[in-house]
Formats: C-alpha cells, structure tokens, sequence
C-alpha cells in the first residue's frame, strides 16, 4: 500500500510499537459531511447488457451479472466500483435508456437462459431516484417472466409502489441488505447517502414477511470503527428484532483508487489513517476473476469474525465468512461459510434524500 507522506511520518514515530493502534477520533465528536445526489441523464448502451458474473469463480457461470446505471449515487468511500479507473464522478448518473427491453432481447437470442442475473455488481439498483427504481423493476418483471431469478443488493429504499410492482415475482426474488452500523451518525458518514439503518431493516422485515427472500450482509467491517463490541451487539440486536437470523460478512478491502477515497472522505474526519493503518501489513490477495486487493492481516480478521459469530451465537443467529474477501482461509472459518450466493451494490434531474 502506498501511504502518504504523513502516514509514512506517523508509521516511522511508531516504529517499535507495532502492536500500537493509531487512535480513532470519537463518533460523537465528528461532524457529518454534506453530500449532493447527482444528476441523472439518459443514454444509450452500446453492447449487451448481461455479462458474466465477476463474482462466477464463487458462485456458479449460471448467474449473470447486469449494470444498467453508470456511477452511483450512494457516495461510500469503500466502494470498489467507484475507484474503477473508468468511473465517470459523483455529479452525474447514467440510466441506460430502455434497458428493460434490452434485457428482453438479449433473453430471447440467447441459446440458454441463466438461471439468476445479479443486479448490480457496480451501482445500487435502488438510490432514492424514481427513474432508476422503475427501470430496476421493469428488468426483474422481464426476467421474472423468462423465469430468471433476480439477486438485488442495496444500500437503499425501494419505494412501496416499487415493491408493490416487485410482489407478484417475489418468488424469484432474492434482495440482499448490506448494512455497517446502526448508528445513524456513523451511517451518514460511512454510507453517505444510504438509506437509514432503520428504514432498511423495517423494510427488510416487511420483505420477508410478503414473501421475499431476504438476506443481509455486514459488509464491510471497518476494522477499529464497525468491529468493536459495542458496535456488532447493537447491530445484531437491530437485525434480530427484525427477523434476520442469519448474516454474511467480510472485511473492508482495500485498492490504490479505493484507498484514495478513504483518504479524500474520511480523512478530514481523521478517519482514514489509523485505519488505513491496520492494512499496512495485511497481504495483497487474488480475489478471483475481480482485481487482487489489500486485505486485513488475517489473524485480525479471524478475531474480528470470532469475536462476530460469539455474539450471534449467544442470540440464536448465524455468520457467514464471506469466501470472497477471506481466499488465505484454507478451511472455512464456520462450517457453514457457503459459495452459492453473492455477498459481495428520480425524476430527471435532482432527485430527493430519503423520508421516514
Ligand atoms: S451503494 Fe454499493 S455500489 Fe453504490 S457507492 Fe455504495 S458500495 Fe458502491
């Protein structure tokens, strides 16, 4: 990892006290930065719009993966497809037009159908803006009629009359929750413009109980900040009151383009060293057919994932390790660590943040 001059400073003034964490600032002290959704515009989409799944060397080559939105308007600092070298910035998000339809085309000329398309391995299928949330739905509806399960993953709130139009294929539906805290001011900084906590998990509750498969995901663990105690009790409780009794998870990972948004957003906070920090001796990993990354040093992983599964046990709940982002376990951590799913993310114009 390259770090910056003032981190290679602060690494030289704790040589010989490597056991020493840098210190993190207090939650309650940090002011909460202000975030702007983008504009969204139209486009065509040159090329098809499913492709292979980059996730396919742990889940089977019958899932296929879709984009049907350039860039995301969500903002966290982690996200990997935001430090692609081809992402287009914050300010603008682009919907392909008929994108729908285009699915449908694609379905038909295709010799075989998959048997699941994942949505959306580098946007969130539903930010707070109508025009994508319908077009996200009018794709699952023309999959659902070739008989296709959707996988969904989001940081967002589907709006009611988008779920509403999702309930008659709620059987070949599966939405996965990613969440990181269940502090609300620590959300806003980590997840910027997210959905609350809350209203996910409310309507994680809802989902399952209309019908859907649900799942959720702590993902990711920020080591020193989301992975203390504290943190993963109140998390846990939030998610048991909600009828979630089993959660996948996997620590942050971290690339060049992904360490420079930490840097750029959680570094005026005092954020992004101390835990960029704890990277500094973790091992680079091949991550399968996605880029290798900068991981954890696995023994802090192991006992952040220990400390994890003993505090579900005592409430009844599962942990699963992602396979993903942990590829040095030789053997899974849980025995049921498990390779089948996905674990691991507006009206033209300015869309509006979320209401409770
Ligand atoms: S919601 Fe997902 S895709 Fe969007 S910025 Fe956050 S992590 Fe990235």
């Amino acid at each position: 990892m390259t770090r910056s001059g003032s981190a290679r400073r602060t690494r030289q003034r704790n040589k010989g006290k490597s056991s020493r964490r840098l210190e993190l600032p207090l939650v309650a002290d940090l002011p909460v930065p202000a975030y702007r959704l983008p504009k969204l515009v139209l486009a065509e989409r040159r090329g098809s719009l499913l492709r292979p799944n980059p996730l396919s060397d742990f889940v089977d080559d019958d899932v296929l993966s879709l984009n049907h939105v350039s860039g995301c308007a969500m903002q966290c600092a982690f996200c990997y497809a935001r430090a692609y070298p081809r992402y287009a910035g914050d300010a603008v998000l682009t919907l392909y037009a008929g994108a729908a339809e285009q699915v449908r085309r694609e379905l038909t000329q295709r010799p075989t159908l998959p048997r699941a398309v994942y949505l959306c391995p580098s946007t969130d299928p539903f930010p707070p803006l109508m025009e994508v949330q319908r077009e996200t739905a009018g794709i699952v509806e023309v999959l659902a009629q070739f008989r296709v399960e959707s996988w969904l993953m989001t940081r967002g709130f589907i709006r009611p009359s988008i779920v509403d139009h999702l309930q008659p294929h709620a059987d070949l539906i599966q939405v996965t929750f990613p969440f990181m805290t269940a502090d609300e001011k620590l959300r806003r900084i980590l997840e910027p413009l997210a959905a609350p906590t809350r209203m996910r998990l409310r309507q994680a509750r809802e989902l399952l109980r209309r019908g859907f498969q649900v799942q959720a995901s702590l993902e990711p663990l920020v080591p020193g900040l989301t992975d203390s105690r504290e943190q993963m009790v109140l998390l846990l409780d939030a998610l048991k009151a909600s009828g979630i009794n089993s959660v996948s998870a996997a620590y942050l990972f971290v690339r060049p383009g992904i360490q420079q948004n930490v840097e750029k957003q959680w570094g005026p906070l005092g954020l992004a060293e101390p835990i960029l920090d704890r990277y500094v001796d973790g091992p680079i990993l091949p991550m399968g057919r996605i880029a290798a990354a900068r991981h954890l040093p696995r023994g802090d992983r192991q006992r952040g994932y220990a400390l994890l599964m003993a505090l579900a046990a005592e409430r009844d709940m599962t942990v699963h390790v992602s396979a993903l982002t942990n590829p040095d376990f030789s053997a899974p951590p849980s025995p049921s660590i498990r390779h089948d799913r996905p674990l691991r993310q507006m009206e033209l114009g300015q869309g509006k943040p979320w209401t409770d």
